[in-house]
């Protein structure tokens, strides 16, 4: 067997020889599910974790998304949505945010590994809502003093992926945050609309007129966020928007 030194000359050798220690390595620190710390060679979070994620099936409610909690129950407006159209026209979210889901969003906001928002987003695009034709895809944005502290926004990394994805462009600038808002933890529905109310503005040069918008964001909780950019999209023009989120807290 060759070694570095004596195969520094010959390409291929080294080439060989890289290979053998890439392979050492994995056998050494072989790659891991950060969900659930098992091997997983194919990808950032295993098969099985990614199975174990409780989708968001029918009844629903046929505005807000929210899931009916009774059996057989029809598909119709949700109690909110009665009292109040919401400003979107349609809102889905693929998974409970519960256990492993809950696990892979925290992992997705404080780790920047982009294969797991790419593994995230990828799932995203197989919402069925995905299948209908948006001119746009917009994430809802971090303020700018959060976008420094964390260095990314989750919601642009997973968006980028699901336009990558349905071949949708994706314009994360269009819509800003301007006021850096209150974690939304432990506030109830009134409270999260208040808190963000006045903090999205478009960009001064910015025409939505007649567009179909897909907002996206990681976690649909009241709705207070995707509502709120969603009032300031139509207010500048857009025509129709649809907001789509990996998970959904049931308060
Ligand atoms: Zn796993
Ligand atoms: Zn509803």
């Amino acid at each position: 067997m060759e070694t570095p030194s004596s195969s520094h000359n010959h390409p291929p050798a080294t080439n060989l020889f890289m290979a053998l220690f890439r392979a050492f390595i994995d056998i050494l620190f072989p790659p891991k599910c950060l969900i659930c710390m098992r091997h997983s060679i194919e990808q950032e979070i295993c098969t099985q974790c990614t199975a174990s994620f409780k989708p968001l099936i029918s009844p629903l409610c046929i505005l807000c998304g929210s899931p009916f909690l009774t059996e057989g129950d029809d598909n119709h407006r949700c109690g909110n949505c009665i009292k109040e159209i919401p400003p979107f026209d349609i809102a889905a979210s693929l998974f409970y945010y519960e256990e492993k889901m809950a696990l892979a969003i925290q992992k997705l906001k404080y780790s920047k590994k982009s294969s797991l928002a790419a593994h995230l987003g990828k799932l995203l695009s197989e919402h069925p809502i995905t299948e209908n034709v948006f001119d746009l895809i917009i994430p809802v944005p971090l303020h700018l003093s959060r976008l420094r502290e964390r260095g990314f926004n989750q919601s642009q990394l997973i968006a980028k992926e699901l336009g990558r994805n349905i071949s949708c462009n994706v314009k994360a600038s269009l819509l800003e945050r301007i006021k850096p808002t209150l974690p939304q933890v432990g506030m109830k529905r009134k409270e999260r609309i208040l808190n963000v109310k006045g903090a999205f503005q478009l960009r001064e040069d910015v025409d939505l007129r007649g567009k179909s918008i897909l907002l996206i964001d990681d976690v649909f909780t009241t709705g207070a966020t995707v509502g709120e950019c969603s009032k300031i999209l139509k207010k500048g023009g857009a025509n129709e928007v649809s907001v789509l989120t990996l998970a959904r807290v049931i308060l």
